[in-house]
């Protein structure tokens, strides 16, 4: 069911909050075994809540609780009162969130229930979930295939119609990867847009809150109830509100010729062109446009991104947060966190926190750190120039179909180009959305294949108005 059908059944009564709810937990313990998309089931929690729901039906305005009695999951890196919050990492592992996050509020005041917390990579570390410390979650259209990452386990609960919206956070692309690897749209919005405040902090200036459903109106409609400036949020403000109704003829795109070179699978390239074919068919505008730094993005993202890794991972020490795992008395304190950290953190962990602490040393800040942030600034002005041209930018989500476990975790090199397309959205911090734009057959299986649409700084209304374009074209 898509959260339009959903809503029109809840708010109809034809079903109550309950069955609803009890709909989805079925199918959770019918094929989460399997794919193993959730960490934490909020069963009862989620039933309770649900009758005083429906006890409370008639007094409600559905304006301004437009999401009533709606379950939905989360990424298990977003802070929920009285649940557990992991961040896929054994060092939390019997961590309890104390507070709500702001998206979280934001939610229940809206009238939406939490139906359990989401796999993921290790502190959103990865492209796959084969580094969450408790088990990769799968594709549901093969389960020998990963389902994308970090966000993985929010994109696989979307996908299987397991909850009707998800939320996901994307520093790189977490959200709009596994979106495009299990056929769901995933959206981040730009920077700042949705607060970050009870985001357990991966990268903070590259961080963003955002949305997985099946329907570009659904992302809509679960994005317009979580926007809005945060006074707990220093770099949350306000995004523009559509102004002019949208208007498909006056639409100008670019393709960005670096987008289609080499690594990208011929199968994807194709699909992307069919699909620009069906704007084009609808009036839009089609230029080829150049962003000549977009090559050093996921360069100076491997820079910049563990940097700020290091930095926000350093309270971790197993006093304050999680477990203290380590039980020797004999011990000095610094050997005390060095073991608890060695032992708590995975090996992708480890391995960004090493590489931010030695670019932001003293003697390599200047070379790698600060070379990186030149960069950044660059490609951000590469966008300004692109959309002063064109009013959005459409590119492959991802370089290759969903890939199979094990396929990339030996050389993390390989698994760092599964971003190539994203980074440069994060570095920049404009929206960018990944749809379903079709199927490619491989190996008897149907794999999803995502187009990403990116606009500018602010305009998130306007790329989600671009996306439902084409979602309305083709009869999604
Ligand atoms: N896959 C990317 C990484 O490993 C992006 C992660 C993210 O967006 N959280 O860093």
């Amino acid at each position: 069911m898509t959260l339009k059908q959903v809503l029109q059944k809840i708010q109809s009564k034809e079903i109550s909050c309950l069955e609803l709810a009890d709909f989805y937990l079925g199918n959770i313990k019918k094929k989460d075994k399997q794919l193993h998309s959730f960490l934490y089931v909020n069963e009862e929690g989620i039933k309770k809540e649900a009758k005083i729901a429906d006890k409370n039906h008639s007094d409600i305005n559905f304006k301004t609780q437009p999401l009533y009695g709606v379950p939905y999951a989360l990424k298990d890196n977003i802070l929920v009162e009285n649940m557990p919050t992991t961040a896929g990492s054994m060092i939390l592992e019997n961590y309890n969130g104390g507070y709500d996050s702001a998206v979280v509020s934001k939610l229940r005041n809206v009238g939406a229930l939490v139906l359990g917390k989401t796999n993921m990579d290790e502190f959103a570390m990865g492209s796959s979930t084969e580094n969450s410390a408790f088990g990769p979650s799968s594709n549901p259209h093969d389960v020998s295939r990963v389902p994308g990452g970090s966000s993985g386990g929010s994109a696989v609960a979307v996908a299987a119609d397991l909850a009707p919206f998800a939320l996901g956070s994307d520093t790189g692309g977490s959200i709009r990867q596994p979106a495009a690897f299990c056929g769901v749209v995933g959206f981040k919005p730009s920077y700042g847009a949705v607060s970050r405040y009870g985001l357990i902090a991966m990268a903070s200036s590259l961080d963003q809150i955002g949305v997985f459903t099946q329907t570009v109106d659904d992302a809509t409609l679960v994005f317009s109830c979580l926007i809005g400036k945060d006074v707990m949020d220093s770099t949350s403000r306000e995004i523009d509100k559509p102004k002019n109704k949208f208007n498909i003829e006056n639409l100008r795109i670019g393709i960005i010729k670096e987008n289609f070179g080499e690594g990208l699978d011929n199968r994807i390239r194709d699909k992307i062109y069919e699909a620009v074919d069906v704007y084009k068919k609808m009036g839009a505008s089609v230029e080829e446009l150049s962003l000549p730094y977009a090559d050093f993005g996921l360069a100076a993202y491997y820079i910049i991104m563990p940097a700020e890794v290091s930095s926000n991972l350093a309270k971790f020490d197993g006093i304050r947060y999680g477990t203290h795992l380590v039980q020797d008395t004999e011990k000095s304190l610094i050997e005390d966190y060095a073991e608890l950290r060695g032992k708590g953190f995975g090996k992708e962990v480890l391995r960004r926190i090493m590489l931010g602490t030695y670019t932001l040393s003293a003697g390599y800040y200047d070379a790698y750190y600060l070379k990186a942030q030149k960069v950044r600034t660059l490609i951000k002005k590469d966008y300004e120039n692109a959309f002063a041209k064109v009013d959005v930018i459409i590119s492959p989500t991802t370089p290759t179909l969903p890939f199979k476990f094990g396929e990339k975790t030996k050389n993390p090199l390989e698994m760092y180009l599964s971003d190539i397309y994203t980074v440069n959205a994060n570095l920049a911090g404009v929206p960018a959305i990944s749809i379903p734009i079709g199927i490619i057959k491989e190996e008897g299986k149907n794999l999803p294949v995502g187009m990403q649409i990116t606009g500018p700084q602010k305009r998130d209304f306007f790329v989600l108005d671009v996306a439902r374009a084409y979602e309305k074209a083709v009869g999604n």
